[in-house]
């Protein structure tokens, strides 16, 4: 079963548990009415059913019809209770159940001229179906409605009733046009509504990208106000959810999101992206020198250094304690290259701590710039990232490593050994 199907029969549970309790009351009511007043003589049954089953057995049928429904929807709700969710199953066989029963009960206690109550009742069925399973299945109840009213007049006039078909006609049809426009008008709110919970399902999970258009609600309602107040919402969210508050660059969950969206816009535009993967340099000993709040002011300090020097489209994040991420849109491995020299320029002209400290610091970076098939290169070019960091970081730290495919070869996988020189490292200008 899908996450979606199974939120979707939680939600039906729930709805068909509150409902229940309304059917338990609608036919203890119906039966206490119908058989009560049946026994006290003080119910006629209707012409029809007198005549087609006769009085006992109408009875009978009476009380059958009461007790079943109930039991039905006594065994569905304890049904529902029990494994808290309610399936298409449950809910068509909840919803054709009323339908029986409305119209049965119609048509054994009254006279055809009043069988238009039966329209009136089965509106609750047609509104659950619409709600359970949509406009379509909403549609086929109504035709459902439709064609039992005609049924049991049909019937009746056949047991020699009087019908009266031009009042029955212009009954039903001013039913079902004022059933579609309910349709019509619930349909236009549900999906309003599934719109809404959709933006908030994305923003469950970290996805703040999407708004809720309060312009396209040409009457506006209570969803329009649930939707302003989300999008009012929204932005703090964002800050909250996808902001690092240290260094107010995005964090790890931020930076994924907007890392997946721009390959898949790479992808389609057949791009270049650059990714720069930046570590600082012996950062423990800052901490251990100066303390943490030092550290602290150090790392806040790196992630305005690193915004200054990236360009309005560049995603800065700190992916890590004192690790970074900085995703170029657009960029080649010349721009990559160039951007990683301005960054290791500005740590050299940049005294972090001011004023409780004056600490110098370097930074290494491992830096891939790839022009994007698809997205599937989303881990490839994280890993090719880092191991460009990695060999920066054996070759002597504060410097750039491109990424390129002889890397692997010149041994900065091993863990220990001497390092060579790496073509594609620099140091900033002295
Ligand atoms: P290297 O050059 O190999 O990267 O050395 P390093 O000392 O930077 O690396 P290491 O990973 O050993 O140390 C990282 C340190 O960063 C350890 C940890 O205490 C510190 N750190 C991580 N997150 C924070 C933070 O939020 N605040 C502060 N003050 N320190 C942090
Ligand atoms: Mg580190
Ligand atoms: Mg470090």
């Amino acid at each position: 079963m899908t996450n979606e199907s199974s939120r979707t029969d939680t939600a039906n549970a729930d709805i068909l548990l509150w409902q229940t309790g309304y059917r338990i009351a609608l036919a203890v009511f119906a039966a206490f009415i119908a058989i009560g007043l049946r026994r006290a003589d003080s119910l006629e049954l209707s012409l029809v059913a007198d005549l087609t089953i006769g009085a006992g057995v109408a009875d009978r049928v009476l009380a059958l019809t009461v007790v079943t429904y109930l039991l039905l929807v006594l065994g569905i709700r304890a049904l529902v209770r029990r494994t808290r969710a309610a399936g298409r199953t449950l809910s068509a066989l909840m919803v054709v159940a009323d339908l029986v029963v409305v119209f049965l009960l119609v048509f054994l206690l009254a006279e055809p001229s009043a069988y238009d109550r039966g329209l009136l009742l089965a509106l609750f069925s047609l509104q659950v179906t619409h709600v359970f399973f949509g406009r379509a299945p909403a549609l086929l109840m109504l035709a459902a409605i439709s064609a039992a009213f005609l049924l049991i007049n049909d019937i009746a006039q056949r047991h020699g009733s009087d019908v009266s078909w031009t009042s029955a006609l212009t009954t039903l049809s001013f039913f079902f046009l004022g059933a579609l426009l309910v349709i019509r008008v619930q349909s236009h709110l549900h999906a309003r509504l599934a719109t809404l919970v959709s933006i908030f399902e994305r923003a469950e999970e970290g996805d703040f990208s999407t708004s809720y258009d309060v312009e396209a609600d040409e009457r506006p309602d209570a969803i329009t106000t649930v939707g302003r107040a989300y999008n009012r919402m929204r932005l703090q969210l964002v800050d909250i959810v996808l902001t690092d508050a240290l260094s107010g660059c995005y964090n790890r969950r931020g930076f994924e999101q907007q890392y997946r969206r721009e390959l898949a816009h790479a992808a389609r535009t057949k791009t270049d992206v650059a990714l720069l993967a930046l570590d600082l340099d012996f950062f423990k000993q800052v901490n251990d020198t100066y303390g943490h709040l030092v550290g602290d002011q150090v790392i806040a300090e790196t992630g305005e250094l690193l915004r200054a020097k990236a360009r309005t489209d560049d995603i800065v994040a700190r992916t890590g304690g004192e690790e970074f991420m900085i995703l170029a849109p657009n960029t080649s491995a010349a721009g990559a290259h160039h951007l990683a020299l301005r960054i290791l320029e500005a740590f050299r002209r940049h005294t972090f701590g001011a004023p409780d400290a004056t600490v110098s610091l370097t930074v290494s970076i491992g830096v891939v710039s790839e022009t994007v098939p698809d997205e599937s290169i989303a881990e490839t070019l994280q890993s090719r990232a880092d191991d460009a960091l990695y060999a920066a970081k054996r070759s002597g730290r504060n410097r750039m490593v491109l990424w390129s495919h002889g890397l692997d070869a010149l041994g900065f996988g091993q863990p220990s050994g001497e390092y060579p020189t790496i073509p594609g490292s620099a140091r900033p200008p002295v």
